[in-house]
């Protein structure tokens, strides 16, 4: 399986799996108002939502549209930024087109701006700067890891991937053989990129409009995501870094086979922590919110919830990524879902494994099993 195949559609169980059960402290400030398709909903002044569709469980990804101002040739022009694309399909294609005549006011896009690699947020990017000459703004990690995406079967996934999961107990013929034939998913979803981008990096202060936003770096969902706060203005772009509804997936894959990735991912988010509590929240899925604390919190507690019942298994006996999927999704799954919930099942033992609670070893049959220590 390709490794971004995992990304995307990890985002399919979560959406079933791990909903927020405490949503409801939660405030949005535009109840349930949604922008209609091919429109926009003004947010704050001169911020503009976008919601395009995904063919997922999850269907739906927000986008959003600054006003902006660039220097062309001495003149100053007015425009927009936009702030991730959607997936490269005919439909966003069609929807961006109904946005491009009616929602920018006649002004062009100056730069697109995506805050991480995944093909709903990337995917359009190419067409988008193309069309407007307009550069891509994104982290080096993501813009580098992308590039390799798009190179197809070589890039990630196959052979690789097969293995990495087998040795997480998906190791039946028929799960290793499905694996491996998968490795063309995500150049058909980011089928180009720009070949040359603008640097993202963790505490740059971007300069949008009239506003300056400061770029936080994340870790544990993408390889370099990217939010922007404008502390002026109280407004976060969290990206999938802070998700009002459902659980950002956090999950290890086979180019990094032994990465802590949820330890970042908890990390990363109480870098938000700073951020005045009445921030508005603008999150790439999901409608936005006041309560950008209380979120926080929430998702330390889930993941503490999730992690202590994976320990409480593998005090039981010992336990591979496969062994615990019951545990972290209380449903059946079939063979598809399963493979996209192992990474997740690897990030809950692994933190657990680093923090010494798990013992890691590998059994003659090639399965890494973790056993509690405590
Ligand atoms: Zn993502």
């Amino acid at each position: 399986m390709p490794q971004i195949d995992v990304y995307v559609n990890v985002n399919y169980v979560a959406n079933h799996a791990t909903m927020n059960a405490l949503e409801a402290r939660l405030h949005y400030p535009f109840g349930d108002t949604l922008p209609a398709a091919g429109e926009s909903m003004e947010v704050a002044p001169g911020v503009r939502w976008l919601r395009m569709p995904l063919p997922f469980a999850l269907n739906h990804i927000n986008l959003w549209l600054l006003r902006d101002t660039a220097v062309h040739h001495g003149d100053v022009v007015e425009g927009w930024t936009v702030v991730d694309t959607g997936i490269h399909s005919p439909a966003t294609m069609a929807l961006w087109e109904q946005v491009i005549a009616t929602q920018l006011d006649g002004l062009p896009v100056l730069r697109v701006l995506v805050t991480h690699m995944h093909p709903d947020h990337i995917g359009l990017a190419d067409w988008l700067c193309q069309r407007f000459e307009a550069p891509l703004w994104i982290s080096a990690t993501d813009y580098y890891v992308a590039r390799l995406g798009i190179l197809g079967p070589t890039a990630f996934g196959g052979a690789r991937a097969a293995s990495f999961f087998a040795a997480h107990g998906l190791n039946s013929p028929q799960a290793v053989a499905q694996i491996e034939a998968r490795s063309h998913y995500y150049p058909s979803m980011v089928p180009a990129l720009p070949m040359q981008y603008r640097r993202l990096m963790d505490g740059l202060d971007l300069p949008i409009g009239s506003t300056t936003w400061r770029c936080i770096a994340g870790y544990g969902h993408a390889p370099e995501h990217m939010a922007l706060y404008c502390a002026q203005r109280k407004l976060l772009l969290g990206g999938d870094m802070m998700l009002p509804r459902i659980s950002t997936n956090v999950s290890v894959f086979e180019t990094e086979p032994e990465a802590n990735a949820l330890s970042l991912f908890l990390d990363s988010i109480d870098r938000f922590v700073p951020l005045d509590a009445q921030t508005l929240t603008l999150p790439s899925h999901g409608k936005p919110f006041v309560g950008l604390h209380e979120r926080i919190r929430q998702l330390h507690a889930h993941h503490a919830a999730r992690l202590n019942e994976v320990l409480v298994a593998c005090r039981a006996s010992p336990c591979s990524a496969l062994d615990v999927l019951p545990v972290l999704f209380a449903r059946a799954m079939d063979m598809h879902q399963t493979t996209f919930a192992m990474g997740e099942a690897v990030a809950h033992l692994h933190l657990l494994w680093f923090r010494g609670d798990l013992q890691r070893t590998r059994g003659s049959d090639g399965v890494y099993r973790f056993h509690a220590t405590r």
